[in-house]
């Protein structure tokens, strides 16, 4: 059965995998794009999910095209990386009020329908740096592990509307993200990945598909790495 989707930063990079990976799956895909232009073939939202208004109009223009959201992926993300002793404030909070409070606008819109259908599916975009932590990201790392302690407390509250909450843990992915870092840097990364090699965003799209299925129906506030094994342990 054909579902309503809606993927944030869905334009490109991972959240384009995810919606052409669930737009063949058969569901009704709407993606969210913050510049540029809609991907080919998908139906494209104009949307700064820092911006509660723009949240909103979106999901408007998705549900009048595709019916209630029922399966939502908060992908949008973004990277400021310096160090804590350089980092002025605005560096962290924007990276804060994107990745973290933009999941919080984007899953709290998705809700209201999902709870009216007493069924959906939440998927949320973290990253292995949530838990190991990394040098020069405190502000993406503490973005990226809030999500896994919204995500669970949102699990908990959902659990009895039959709506699931999961978390995707990405380790290294070939996207514009990880193009920005040196040559030399993502050798270095390769070697401490068990699998020696980055991941395809594709990869990472597969996941986030089962956890949309039924056949995860039973899994709720798992944060499920896709790392190469680069997090084990933690
Ligand atoms: P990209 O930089 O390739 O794409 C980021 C996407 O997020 C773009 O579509 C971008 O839109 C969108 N976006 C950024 N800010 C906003 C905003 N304020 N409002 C709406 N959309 C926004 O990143 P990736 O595909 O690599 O990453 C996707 C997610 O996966 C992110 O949350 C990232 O943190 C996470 N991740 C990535 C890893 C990697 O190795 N690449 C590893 C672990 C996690 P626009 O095109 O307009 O800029």
């Amino acid at each position: 059965m054909s579902r309503s989707v809606l993927v944030t930063g869905g334009n490109r990079g991972i959240g384009l995998a995810i919606a052409r990976e669930l737009d063949a799956a058969g569901d009704a895909v709407a993606v969210t794009y913050r510049s540029g232009e809609p991907p080919e073939g998908l139906f494209g939202v104009r949307c700064d999910v820092t911006s509660a208004a723009d949240v909103d109009a979106a999901f408007e223009k998705a549900e009048a095209e595709h019916g209630p959201v029922e399966v939502v992926v908060a992908n949008a993300g973004i990277t400021k990386d310096t160090l804590l002793a350089m980092m002025k404030e605005e560096t962290f909070t924007d990276v804060i009020d994107t990745n973290l409070t933009g999941a919080y606008r984007v899953v709290k819109r998705a809700t209201r329908g999902m709870l009216r259908m007493r069924r959906g599916r939440v998927v949320l975009v973290s990253s292995v740096v949530a838990m190991l932590g990394s040098a020069g990201q405190t502000n993406y790392a503490a973005s990226k592990a809030g999500l896994i302690g919204f995500g669970r407390s949102l699990a908990r509250e959902l659990g009895s509307r039959g709506i699931t909450v999961n978390i995707v843990a990405p380790g290294f992915v070939e996207t514009d993200m990880t193009a920005e870092l040196g040559a030399e840097y993502q050798e270095q990364i390769r070697k401490n990945i068990p699998l020696g090699r980055m991941a395809s965003a594709q990869e990472v799209a597969r996941v986030v598909r089962f956890l949309a299925s039924d056949d995860a129906a039973y899994v709720t506030g798992a944060v499920i790495p896709v790392d190469g094994g680069l997090g084990m342990g933690h």
